[in-house]
């Protein structure tokens, strides 16, 4: 598991309060430019997706808590300044969608993961009950294949105990401990708000690194 690199330096602040509904996109042709930085939040359909961007960006309308699973298969973007995003995608696993729709929902995601440029990091959001589902496994799959961190959050860490949570937070260390400093695990609680500064840490690591940046540079006059 990777040490936390980010206390040695100050980062700098981003307010995530300021975030505002950007656009939809049913696909990455219709996505905004490809540009600046985006960290983008995915789970199965009722993990608490909406619920943990509504709790961190302290706007309890942002992201819509969900009525009918599966319904949206929309990607959301938010707007955190002119080269920042948040990104939420649509849930997954919801065992009544029709699996043309689910194939769909694969080749986007996985062409997503893969193509998007501006993507920082992945957040992978699994109920603390039941982590690590076979659809949660395929995502970790995408993004492993795609270089792409994962960072993931245990949610509604408040129904466990300490104990069990603490024990489900190993094992699914354990299991991500294979991709190293690629992945990382946190509880997190939207309804008691444990877990908002690590994650607001891991997000401001990821929009404000700016090694990705770097152009190597060209010999002049060719
Ligand atoms: P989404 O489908 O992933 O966007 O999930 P939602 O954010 O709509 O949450 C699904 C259900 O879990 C809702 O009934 C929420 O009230 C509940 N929920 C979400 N976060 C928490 C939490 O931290 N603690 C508890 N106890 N319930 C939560």
């Amino acid at each position: 598991m990777a040490p936390d690199s980010t206390t040695q330096n100050p980062l700098p602040n981003i307010d995530f309060r300021i975030a505002t509904f950007l656009q939809s996109a049913s696909n990455l042709g219709n996505a905004p430019s490809d540009t600046g930085s985006e960290v983008a939040f995915a789970g199965r359909s009722n993990a608490g997706k909406s619920s943990a961007i509504n709790t961190l960006t302290a706007n309890r309308k942002l992201a819509r808590t969900s009525r009918t699973p599966g319904r949206t298969q929309l990607i959301n973007f938010f707007s955190l300044s002119d080269s920042q995003r948040l990104v939420d995608l649509p849930g997954y696993g919801y065992a009544k969608v029709p699996l043309k729709m689910k194939q769909e929902w694969n080749r986007h995601m996985a062409n997503y993961l893969q193509k998007r440029q501006s993507l920082r990091g992945l957040i992978l959001l699994m109920d603390i009950r039941h982590p690590l589902t076979d659809a949660d496994e395929q995502m970790i799959g995408w993004a492993a294949t795609a270089q792409m961190p994962i960072h993931a959050l245990l949610t509604k860490a408040d129904k466990l105990k300490r104990g069990p949570a603490k024990a489900t937070l190993l094992s699914v260390q354990g299991r991500l401990s294979e991709f190293g400093d690629l992945a990382s695990v946190q509880l997190f609680s939207s309804l008691k708000g444990d877990g908002l500064p690590a994650l607001r840490t891991k997000l401001k690591t990821w929009l404000t690194d700016d090694s990705v940046f770097d152009e190597p540079s060209l010999p002049e006059d060719q």
